[in-house]
């Protein structure tokens, strides 16, 4: 009974549609894309819905009222409107340390019990029902893009970009879902080869740099690849999605604010935190809370009031199940900017997968590294022991998709299942490849959370952002995305592919 709920989606058609009467900025319109009948495509069936591009505009923030409930001692006044939320199990706005029924009172006594509520399953299916719709336009132009890494770009700017780089013949760009205050988030899908490499910047509100790098670099890329015949081949064997701002609502909370410390989402949600993994807010047993983690609302560290509620997290949710499951991902990055470290492994990863992990990420800090003999080292962090109340990370439950995880009706996280009648939330002891309810869902994936930069690079204003560009330049992040479509493919196939460009470029000699 518990199946995996994924959706098929149609692939994405190459052809830009034309639609006749569009208005001068490009009038596009949204084509459902989507199905839940498995095997189904259904390109023809096309919603007809026209969307200004310049919809949205930051008038959201002339909402922001002081009857806010979702925000507690802080100053900074985000969204009037109250969190969705299933009232029927709800602990307030706390969290209660409450021992859940495991089964077995020992395994609780060995390994600890859950810190917070997890996902209803209704929110769960709600979340796998999400739609992607994919906007068309009415012509393509591959004409140079350039993002400018030291400009102030507010969401509104982002999606004006998103627009221009939607019509590029090798860009699908994606509505995947609402943020928490009805912003748009987009995805886009680059090249249109089966190997997949996945990349999300800005989950932190106050982290856009990943926002600009993925934007700058990819841009960039399909620059070159007008008129370089081993790049356009490299997008015709890879694709690279991206999701490059998870969290509008929190970007734009920092920019009219003016702050730099608003991590959490406009109701105040860590999205990081708010994922239903395996390991989101177990406490193990005689072990503290993390100190960091925060019982309300506010600008990091609350993991929701239930795991999965925020709306960000579903759409997320969704958007992994498609790449990481469906479409055999290679890998994912994770942006964030807390310090040039690179963040890999999770408590209940096989050690086959743990150690791709870290071989995967040696491998990028030695590409940053390399390129910068005089700037501080890249460290390269495990994280494996996460049973102190947080772990609700979004790599994580990446990790644990990949594994093969699914969703507990019973407990609302992503756990092995046993058997149609018995569910293990939590996996008690080790995971390891022989274990008899191990079913890989992806057994190759490797993901990481890249945090770029330093303190002086977190923020919107003029200087951080100066520094943010010195840093992707200094640093060599242009190269990240072809780093990482050379390292999907592997060195036989890019011999390859060198080859056949070098024949092409000979042929039109
Ligand atoms: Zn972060």
């Amino acid at each position: 009974m518990l199946d995996n709920y994924y959706l098929n989606r149609g692939k994405s058609i190459k052809i830009k549609r034309v639609i006749a009467g569009c208005m001068a900025i490009g009038t596009i319109f949204i084509m459902s894309s989507s199905s839940n009948l498995k095997n189904l495509r259904i390109n023809n069936r096309i919603v007809i819905k026209p969307v200004e591009h310049n919809l949205v505009s930051n008038n959201n923030n002339n909402n922001s009222s002081s009857t806010s409930s979702a925000v507690a001692s802080s100053e900074v006044v985000v969204s009037s409107q109250a969190p969705i939320v299933d009232n029927s199990s709800m602990v307030s706005s706390q969290i209660e340390v409450k021992k859940y029924d495991l089964g077995n009172d020992e395994l609780i006594e060995k390994y600890g019990q859950f810190t917070l509520w997890g996902m209803p399953y209704e929110g769960y299916l709600k979340a796998m029902d999400n739609k992607f719709e994919e906007i068309l336009f009415e012509q393509s132009n591959d004409d140079d893009l350039n993002y400018d890494l030291t400009k102030l770009y507010r969401y509104a700017d982002i999606e004006k970009y998103l627009y221009e780089l939607g019509k590029n013949s090798n860009v699908r760009l994606y509505q995947l879902g609402t943020s928490s205050e009805q912003r748009k988030i987009y995805g886009i899908e680059v090249g249109t080869g089966s190997k997949v490499i996945m990349l999300t910047g800005n989950l932190h509100g106050n982290e856009g740099a990943g926002t600009g790098y993925i934007l700058k670099s990819i841009s960039d890329l399909l620059n070159k690849s007008n008129n370089d015949s081993y790049l356009k081949l490299l997008l015709e064997n890879v694709k690279i999605v991206a999701i490059p701002c998870v969290n509008p609502d929190g970007r734009e909370i920092n920019i009219t604010q003016n702050i730099n410390y608003w991590k959490a989402n406009g109701l105040g949600i860590d999205l990081n935190a708010n994922f239903p993994s395996s390991e989101a807010s177990v406490l193990s047993n005689k072990e503290k809370m993390d100190i960091g983690i925060k019982i309300t609302p506010g600008p990091n560290a609350f993991p929701g009031y239930k795991l999965g509620d925020a709306n960000e997290t579903k759409v997320l949710m969704k958007w992994f199940e498609q790449y990481i499951v469906k479409e055999q991902a290679f890998c994912h990055i994770d942006y964030h900017q807390q310090g040039r470290v690179i963040y890999c492994t999770n408590f209940y990863g096989t050690d086959e997968r743990n150690n791709n992990a870290k071989d995967f990420v040696s491998s990028l800090v030695s590409f940053f590294n390399n390129n910068n003999n005089n700037m501080p080292n890249f460290a390269n962090i495990g994280t494996n022991t996460l049973m102190d109340g947080s772990g609700g990370g979004a790599t994580y439950y990446a990790n644990n998709l990949a594994d093969g995880f699914v969703m507990s009706k019973k407990y609302g996280r992503l756990g092995m299942l046993k058997d149609d009648n018995v569910e293990l939330a939590l996996i008690f002891g080790k995971l390891t490849k022989d274990n008899t309810y191990y079913k890989p869902a992806n057994f190759d994936f490797v993901n990481c959370t890249l945090e770029i930069g330093t303190k002086a690079t977190v923020g919107y204003d003029m200087e951080s952002l100066k520094n943010q560009s010195e840093e992707y330049y200094n640093y060599n992040y242009g190269n990240i995305p072809i780093l990482l479509m050379e390292k999907c493919l592997g060195q036989e196939k890019i011999n390859e592919l060198k080859e056949q460009a070098k024949a092409k470029v000979l042929i039109m000699k």
